[in-house]
This record gives C-alpha cells, sequence and structure tokens, in this order.
C-alpha cells in the first residue's frame, strides 16, 4: 500500500509516523508513506496555494487547480495502481471501521489535506473519490483526519500489527473491555475490581462475555 498525502505542512508527519506499528510497517516495506508539500506544484514565485473566497467574506480558501496538479503528478508516478483520491472536510461521510477495510484492498491512497476555510468545492465534487469526516467537530486541517486513516488502514494489511497484536484483536473484537493487575482499584475511597468471568479460568464463558460486549 501507497499512502500519498497532500499538505502545507509535511513536517506534522515525520514524529508520528517515525514510532511504533507505522514506523515497523514502512521499514518492513508493507506500507510507504510518502508526504507531498502542496506549495511543489505551483507556479507562481510566491508558491501560493490559496485565494479570497468568490461572493466575499474571511478567510481564505485552498486552490483547486494546484491540487489537481499535484494528483495529477503524483498518479501519473504510479499508473498501474488501484487508486483513490481522499479529501477531508467536517461535511464529508462519516469514517468508519468498514471504509477502512474496503480501502485495504487499494494499492495507492491519495490524501488532500484542507486548510483555512477548506478547499474549493470543486477539488470535493470532481476531484475526490470520496471526502471523509473523521467526527462532528471542526479541526484546522485534514493532517490529523489523514494519519488517522493511514493507521485505521495499515493495521488491517496483512503483517502490519505484530502476531501478537493481530491474534488479540481478532480474538477478543474491537470495543472489547480489558483489564490487568491489580485485581482490586481503589481510586477516591472506592474500590473497583476486575469481572469476576475474567478470574474464573473458564474460557468458554470468558469468550461468550467478551463476544457479548463486541462493538464491531
Ligand atoms: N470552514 C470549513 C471548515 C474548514 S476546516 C467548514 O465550515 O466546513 C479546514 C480543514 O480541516 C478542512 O478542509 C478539512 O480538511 C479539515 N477538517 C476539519 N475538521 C474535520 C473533520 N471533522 N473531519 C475531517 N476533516 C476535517
Amino acid at each position: 500500500m501507497k499512502f500519498e498525502i497532500i499538505t502545507i505542512f509535511p513536517k506534522i508527519f515525520d514524529s508520528y509516523f517515525g514510532e511504533s506499528i507505522l514506523a515497523r510497517a514502512r521499514k518492513k516495506k508493507l506500507i510507504q508513506i510518502k508526504v507531498h508539500n502542496l506549495r511543489d506544484y505551483t507556479a507562481d514565485k510566491h508558491k501560493t496555494v490559496d485565494d479570497s473566497p468568490y461572493g466575499g467574506g474571511p478567510g481564505m480558501v485552498m486552490r483547486a487547480d494546484v491540487i489537481a496538479k499535484a494528483i495529477t503528478k503524483i498518479k501519473s508516478q504510479k499508473s498501474n495502481l488501484k487508486s483513490k483520491v481522499i479529501l477531508f472536510s467536517p461535511a464529508g461521510k462519516k469514517f468508519t471501521q468498514k471504509d477502512a477495510q474496503r480501502l485495504s484492498k487499494y494499492g495507492q491512497l491519495i490524501f488532500v489535506c484542507g486548510r483555512y476555510e477548506g478547499v474549493d468545492c470543486r477539488a470535493e465534487k470532481y476531484i475526490a473519490d470520496e471526502v471523509f469526516s473523521i467526527g462532528d467537530f471542526v479541526l484546522s486541517g485534514g493532517e490529523i483526519p489523514a494519519m488517522a486513516v493511514v493507521e485505521a488502514v495499515s493495521r488491517l494489511i496483512p503483517g502490519v500489527l505484530g502476531k501478537s497484536e493481530s491474534i488479540e484483536e481478532k480474538r477478543y473484537g474491537v470495543g472489547v473491555p480489558v483489564y490487568t493487575r491489580p485485581e482490586v482499584l481503589e481510586y477516591k475511597g472506592k474500590k473497583y475490581r476486575v469481572p469476576k468471568v475474567l478470574l474464573s479460568g473458564n474460557h468458554r464463558k470468558i469468550a461468550e462475555w467478551r463476544e457479548s460486549r463486541r462493538s464491531v
């Protein structure tokens, strides 16, 4: 899987993608992540990626032509891959685990991270294949959404999770509560115990309990 991220803040990604599971997956070449600076696709000497909104109003809007140029260039380098262009917007379709599963079957995912007042609507309508929101709140940019989707999709690519991580996830299911020592947690004068079934040693009962609590 090749992730291509288009942003005006490329450095944001260095730290997160340089740690833990994703760093290991990159090293093992299970995933590739390439971050592109949108400014590299501008034609003017000021490297302008935004302009004021038609119709007036405050703020700036990201230009669709610069985004189109970046995508055309990126796609032309890997034209044999099954590819999708994804934009982020708080008004997009809510991103879910099902989307992560579906996207994990692609060869190349191109993400466009908006900033300012968002991107020219024509980029959403005519350039993007899908527009995702990661929740009903407004962030200042699409970089955190892009990181979230890269991570959710990568975890589903065979070999990305270590053996124990992937086995645990399959066995428990998503959203199943987990406990570890101490058996009794004391906090603000109250005691909180581990559910008895988990201490019972009865594997069938434990499996049933976990199954009843999984959310996905
Ligand atoms: N003024 C715009 C918000 C722009 S936020 C509006 O009212 O719709 C700037 C950028 O942040 C967006 O282009 C998008 O890429 C990103 N963004 C903000 N919140 C998001 C969310 N909940 N999900 C996905 N992307 C988001």
